[in-house]
């Protein structure tokens, strides 16, 4: 769901400007970071099963690359736009300093209904968008992952497609590929168990006794169903879940593996709660999307797309905390009257940087050629978000600013660093007549 052209964009870099008055840095980082540092539109020639030839709009957006290569997925939905990419791109800047990644932030996108094409038209869109965008990405330039609708396989045919491009193999270039091709175990679970351990580290902070915790997790995707289900089996209680036909509601908890496992046979919510044993092994209701926001529970979990909770609804949601698995799901609008209202948001930033926290493990093992078990992913990928969620709520509490405002702080803090270490101002500034 994408704003009128350039609202998205000025909605996240609303937060840039908020989180600037908590931190004290020279005024050229502002200055580089207001501005995306390239951009790219490209016309993707696709010749369809039927014979017809089809052009479809793509994007890349290399926002910033001052702490290293510039890093992110590359989404396929109708809705995407250049501002929306944009946007993206200036948040995965934001998370992989959050992370401290040593990556800068970038996305890309294609304005498609990837469920609409026959896989062989995937298959020649995909390569085709790698034609177009091979001069601005590499391993150490601009690196590839999935993102809303793409997925391993597309992520092997990308690295294939820069591979015979460059006449030679280039695994770093895309990650999020199949084990086979260079794939890391463990990525396409680590943006819901990142976030998961996020809400473990907060769970003694906050209190949280997962009993008695009720969950909503709207979207059911690679981080929604993940992150649902890992808590599931923590003994939280999911009462609802859905996709983007709708969802359902049962206050006595769902059992979100046997869901995933129908929602994978029939891949729709809906035909898996109007029909087939999940009915029968439990009572429940079915809502709508704006229901399952506004649920009285006590977290609930937007792990779709952005700009879910707005001006619009925000008066209306019950939950104590909200967890951001999606990117963008909470407008700056929504973000005060929620402050108000007492409701405490973890931000994107870090509760969904899981997934770019293993694409980074997954490109250095690219590198090195050592490939780690999965034990030492998930040990590695809990350490991280462990630590860094930590500092942001201290930095949060300290300075008694809002968790997101206190994550955007201490991202700038290290993307600031690396700006001034870059820049010439110091001479110039030292050297003043
Ligand atoms: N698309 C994911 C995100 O928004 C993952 C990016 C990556 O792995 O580079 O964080």
């Amino acid at each position: 769901m994408s704003k009128a052209d350039g609202q998205l964009f000025s909605d996240a870099s609303h937060r840039l400007t908020t989180a600037l008055e908590h931190v004290d840095l020279p005024d050229d980082v502002l200055e580089t970071l207001k501005y995306p540092k390239a951009q790219l539109g490209v016309s993707i020639p696709v010749r369809m099963d039927n014979g017809e030839l089809k052009i479809f709009p793509g994007y890349r957006v290399r926002y910033d690359d001052t702490r290293g290569p510039a890093k992110g997925g590359v989404r396929y939905h109708p809705g995407v736009s250049f501002d929306e990419v944009q946007s993206l791109a200036f948040w995965m800047t934001f998370k992989c300093a959050a992370l401290n990644l040593p990556f800068g932030g970038g996305k890309g996108g294609i304005t498609v209904d990837p469920k609409a094409l026959s896989r062989m038209e995937l298959e020649r869109l995909s390569r085709g968008y790698v034609d177009a965008i091979a001069d601005f990405i590499g391993p150490d330039v601009d690196i590839l992952a999935p993102d809303v609708y793409t997925n391993p396989m597309i992520m092997g045919w990308m690295m294939d497609q820069y591979s015979i491009i460059k006449r030679q193999i280039c695994r770093g270039v895309v990650t999020g590929k199949p084990l086979a091709i260079g794939g890391s175990v463990g990525r396409d679970t680590a943006t819901g168990m990142g976030a998961f351990f996020v809400i473990e580290a907060m769970k003694p902070k906050l209190n949280l006794n997962p009993a008695q915790t009720t969950v909503a997790v709207q979207g059911f995707g690679n981080a929604g169903a993940v992150v649902a289900e890992l808590l599931d089996q923590a003994g939280y209680k999911v009462v609802a879940v859905s996709d983007s036909q709708g969802g359902i509601y049962a206050p006595q908890g769902l059992d979100i593996t046997s869901i995933r496992k129908q929602k994978e046979a029939s891949r729709a919510m809906k035909a898996v709660y109007c029909e087939g044993s999940v009915c029968s092994l439990i009572e429940h209701e079915t809502i709508t999307n704006d229901q399952l926001l506004t649920l009285d529970v006590d977290l609930l979990i937007p792990a779709a797309l952005e700009n879910q909770i707005t001006a619009d609804n925000a008066t209306q949601i019950q939950a104590n905390y909200i967890f951001e698995v999606a990117n963008g799901p909470v407008t700056s609008a929504a973000d005060a009257i929620l402050e108000q209202k007492g409701v405490t948001v973890f931000p994107d930033i870090l509760v969904n940087a899981g997934g770019v926290t293993v694409s980074y493990f997954e490109w250095v093992q690219n590198r090195s050629g050592l490939y780690w078990t999965e034990a030492e992913v998930h040990r590695q990928l809990r350490q991280k978000m462990v630590e860094e969620t930590e500092t942001i709520w201290l930095i949060a509490q300290t300075k008694q600013v809002s968790v997101r405002t206190a994550a955007y702080a201490h991202a700038l803090n290290r993307i600031g660093e690396a700006v001034t270490a870059q820049g010439t101002r110091d001479y110039y500034v030292n050297h003043r007549i």
